[in-house]
């Protein structure tokens, strides 16, 4: 025991990217490891929200359009997201939320392959990517077929019939982790265009879109790029795609000359056609400063803190607490930044455990799920984690009715 104490101790003071933790602001007497649904409070983010609002609203009122260039924070914004997913500048922008953008790619990928009428997805998607296809079926056309299939199926599931892949590259349950590159050239052998989802990747490891050929993606900034709840989302639009692809939300901001004020739509040129209104100029300030931290550090450096925290989770979990079951793929390369485990008494246990100063989350329906992130946990974070979570499970503390009592939110 002793031994390992120091270890852990030493493995922290090694920690090429401890430097890192400085920058974001979290309770003393809590361990964050849900930082893939929320991400903590960079310090960058309070200053840059109490400029914008008292200097630059307050001050400058509506030249802040262009002295403080807020109409183009939906692609600069875009441009460092881009940055951290393997995007060429230009082909990203900052707009709306996840389900938005979900929505407006598939509808353009739709039309693109005008004969084929199958949205290819698997069950482990994020529920909001499904209902969003579900919504198009009558919109676009009552032949439209959604086509769910189990995530190690993908593959066989492509044929001549489907005309858009939507995927998330990782499970929001399990953690598992799609080959996007893969994937992406089977859906092209047979003529499909291939949407992914990066809710759970942006920000927590490297990402090749570019590489991967990918047609489209989208994704939210408030999981691992800390730009606080609601913070707006961002989409992808491949180059080839840029005039083919046409969102179907016209709005003037997506427009080639908003300001013209034309009478009749003309889409911009420019990856702007993604975005539709006036965008949220306070919550983008805040995701640009949040955003700082990541110039810091690389996207290597970052997975490889998170496998080795992940991988010292597991063994320390596995050793203290028998009973709960990994859920995630044991390989690390083969999940995200994220592992859970099962139990039947799952989301009293993670009550249990957020009252203990841990806090994680629960997912239906028996799923307890940890984040990792690197820029702000430590590796006694870790060990200390799972010591409670050992010592609740032990002691069956989380049995009370107060811990089963389930809130809106889980
Ligand atoms: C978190 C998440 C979303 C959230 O969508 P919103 O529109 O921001 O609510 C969508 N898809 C996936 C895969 C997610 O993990």
């Amino acid at each position: 025991m002793e031994l390992d104490a120091i270890s852990i101790e030493q493995r922290d003071e090694q920690d090429q990217l401890a430097h890192l933790q400085q920058f974001f602001s979290l309770p003393d007497d809590v361990i964050y490891l849900d930082g893939n649904s929320l991400g903590a409070l960079p310090k960058s983010v309070s200053a840059a929200l109490t400029n914008a609002v008292e200097e630059q609203w307050g001050k400058s009122l509506i030249k802040g359009w262009n002295c403080h260039n807020w109409i183009d924070l939906p692609s600069k914004v875009g441009d460092r997201i881009a940055k951290l997913v393997g995007a060429d500048e230009g082909t990203l922008v900052c707009a709306d939320s996840t389900s938005l953008n979900v929505f407006k790619v598939l509808a353009t990928a739709i039309k693109m392959r005008p004969s084929r009428k199958v949205i290819l997805s698997d069950t482990g998607n994020f529920p909001t990517d499904l209902y969003m296809a579900q919504g198009l079926k009558g919109l676009v056309s009552e032949d439209l077929e959604l086509r769910l299939v189990a995530p190690e199926d993908v593959e066989n599931a492509l044929d001549e019939s489907v005309a858009v892949m939507m995927l998330t590259e990782v499970d929001y349950r399990t953690g598992r982790k799609h080959n996007m590159k893969e994937l992406t050239e089977k859906a092209h052998a047979v003529g499909a265009l291939a949407m992914w989802d990066l809710c759970h990747s942006a920000g927590a490891f490297p990402v090749h879109l570019k590489a991967a050929e990918a047609d489209f993606a989208v994704g939210c900034s408030y999981k691992y790029l800390n730009g606080g709840p609601g913070a707006p989302a961002f989409v992808y639009v491949a180059p080839q795609h840029k005039n083919a692809a046409g969102n179907p939300l016209t709005g003037w901001m997506g427009h080639s000359a908003p300001f013209a004020f034309d009478l009749g739509y003309e889409p911009s040129a420019k990856t702007d056609q993604m975005r539709v209104g006036t965008p949220q100029v306070l919550a983008m300030t805040a995701l640009d400063a949040a955003l700082d931290v990541f110039d810091q550090t690389s996207l290597e450096a970052l997975q490889a803190k998170s496998i080795e925290l992940s991988e010292l989770f597991i063994s320390e979990v596995k050793r203290r607490c028998p009973s709960l079951e990994l859920a995630s793929p044991t390989d690390p390369y083969k999940r995200g930044s994220q592992v859970s485990f099962c139990h039947e008494h799952g989301y009293a246990i993670m009550q249990a455990l957020i009252d203990h100063g841990v806090i994680g989350d629960f997912r239906a329906p028996n799923i307890i799920r940890f984040g990792f992130a690197p820029l702000y946990l430590t590796y006694a974070n870790i060990v200390k984690a799972a010591e409670i979570l050992g010592e609740i499970i032990a002691g069956n503390l989380w049995d009370t009715p107060a811990y089963h009592r389930k809130s809106k939110v889980t």
